[in-house]
């Protein structure tokens, strides 16, 4: 068979991409590559929330938003650490779109004025 007539190869899983970091990542944490291998993301560094004094409950939020040849959307990572369930706690992790995560803000928001306003 002559070279004309063959099915190019692919390389499984690679796509030349080029890397433009938005302007929330954090370099050390970034995975993302020109390769733009599946998995790669660009990360923020996570801001961390604790309630000392109030029951076990920590929080991270960080960004995240996948790297790929194609546009990817940005998520709102949120990870939770000492959430009860029965006599013990659990940990768990959620990515929420950006309209998740502003809703799920304003109706904390909202939650903490009326305690506010109640303890007053
Ligand atoms: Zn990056």
């Amino acid at each position: 068979m002559s070279a004309q007539g063959r099915i190019p190869e692919r390389s499984a899983g690679l796509a030349e991409c080029s890397v433009e970091h938005p302007s929330w990542c954090d370099r050390g944490l970034c995975t993302a590559s020109g390769e733009a291998v599946i998995g790669e993301a660009h990360r923020s560094a996570p801001t961390f929330v604790g309630t000392e004094g109030a029951g076990r409950l920590r929080a991270s939020m960080s960004l995240s938003q996948a790297h790929a040849p194609w546009p990817t959307i940005t998520y709102a990572r949120l990870h939770l650490a000492g959430l009860d369930v029965g006599f013990g706690t659990v940990s768990g992790d959620a990515a929420l779109t950006a309209e998740q995560a502003a809703d799920l803000g304003d109706g904390l928001l909202h939650l903490a004025g009326l305690a506010l306003e109640s303890d007053r």
